[in-house]
């Protein structure tokens, strides 16, 4: 079984999922699949805005116009005919329920996409059923999610690909509930933990894991392959790219999670697994005022806290506090230097530089190491020169 995730971008319009379409396809023609997706992107936030109004006695039917315009002109352009009729049907039908405020209307952006998405493929003739998160995924109740996805992947067995809204779910008492802002992509890891998939991909906007938000430093780079700790270190503190719980049901059993990007299928992305990233240091992400760089093997924590310290000197950035949690060094910088902060510690730790050389980070002080150094020292006024600093 192979499990695909795609996110809000991927499945933003109609040429996305076309994008989308083609990758599943070419998946399930080598093995069974099961397709998460989020809403298309936007869609939960406008939910959460139809669903504050209600509260609050405004109108929203702004709103649900906004988000049917979106949904109708998808299916406007996936399909023709008698299967156009079927698909608005099926979306007028949700859009109904949704118009009455149910509870858990956050998630109902997941039953568009989703109900889109499977149709579109039955349309070009793969076995297809769309399955019913709602009732499979129980938060708080892992053995029983786990025999459920079980049971729905053995009671379809002659279905080539079954689709699944990611981030809904209920609760033990059978309440509609989420699995958190973001967490389609721990959807997909749930159904293939339940399943014991033989392969999990999320799809994305970006080319995998990346030393930083690219948004932020335009020079991030893809990380090619990173341990399951380093992944969940850089999630867990601002790298949105991966929703943090993601990690424990694919490392608990072993199973790579392969980042990928939606735009450009052939990338090989980023595979977070058992293998260690090829550098020690292997991304810094921001979550509000803290900065976290992530290694991927043991530091020298004097050496890392002077190497920040002094690169951040250098721009006039004071230093509020460092300290260390497990495999990172979390940073806090005086109050709007954060960004700035970010673009010099990603500069001195990930960027090669003008003149093509690697920045070099001694994690011991052994033999070796020392050894390093005194040739380094011996020859400083060299290095100053030809590297201009
Ligand atoms: P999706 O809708 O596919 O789930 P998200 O918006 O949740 O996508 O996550 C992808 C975004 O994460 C990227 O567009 C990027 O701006 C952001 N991001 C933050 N940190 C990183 C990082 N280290 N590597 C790659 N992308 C990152
Ligand atoms: N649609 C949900 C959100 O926007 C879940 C997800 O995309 O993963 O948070
Ligand atoms: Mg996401």
């Amino acid at each position: 079984m192979h499990v695909l995730k795609f996110g809000g971008t991927s499945v933003a319009n109609a040429t996305n999922i076309s994008r989308v379409i083609d990758i599943v396809r070419s998946a399930a023609a080598k093995d069974r699949v099961i397709l998460v997706s989020s809403a298309i992107s936007g869609c939960t936030d406008k939910l959460i805005a139809i669903e504050k109004a209600a509260k609050e006695g405004k109108s929203f039917t702004e709103e649900i116009k906004f988000l049917k315009d979106k949904h109708f002109d998808i299916i406007n352009r996936l399909f023709t005919g008698s299967e156009k009729k079927t698909a608005e049907d099926k979306c007028e039908e949700i859009f109904k329920e949704i118009s009455t405020i149910p509870d858990g209307l956050e998630a109902y952006g997941e039953l568009l996409s989703t109900n889109i998405l499977a149709y579109k493929l039955s349309c070009e003739g793969e076995k297809t059923k769309w399955i019913n998160s709602r009732e499979i995924i129980i938060k708080g109740d892992i053995e029983r999610t786990y025999a459920n996805i079980r049971k729905v992947v053995d009671e379809n067995a002659d279905m080539r690909i079954l689709v699944a809204p990611g981030f809904i779910a209920s609760d033990t008492e059978g309440r509609i509930t989420t699995l958190g802002r973001g967490g389609s992509d721990y959807s997909a890891a749930l159904y293939a933990a339940g399943c014991s998939a033989g392969r999990l991909d999320i799809w994305t906007d970006v080319p995998g894991i990346m030393t930083t938000n690219p948004k932020d430093v335009s020079k991030a780079q893809t990380v090619p392959f990173m341990s399951y700790d380093a992944a969940w270190c850089l999630a867990e503190h601002g790298a949105k790219v991966l929703y943090p719980p993601t990690v424990e049901p694919a490392k608990n059993i072993g199973l790579d999670i392969h980042i990928l990007n939606t735009f450009d299928p052939a990338n090989p992305g980023t595979v977070i697994g058992t293998g260690k990233a090829s550098s020690l240091w292997v991304g810094i992400s921001l979550a509000k005022d803290t900065l976290c760089l992530v290694a991927d093997d043991k530091f020298d924590r004097r050496e890392a806290a002077n190497m920040i310290e002094n690169t951040l000197k250098r721009c006039s950035i004071d230093v509020m506090d460092i300290s260390f949690d497990k495999g990172c060094v979390l940073v806090k910088v005086a109050e709007g230097l954060e960004k700035e902060a970010l673009k010099a510690l990603h500069k001195e730790f990930f960027q090669i530089d003008e003149n093509n050389t690697r920045l070099l980070y001694i994690a011991g002080k052994g033999a070796v190491g020392t050894a390093l150094r005194n040739m380094i020292d011996k020859t400083s006024e060299n290095i100053k020169a030809a590297s201009g600093k």
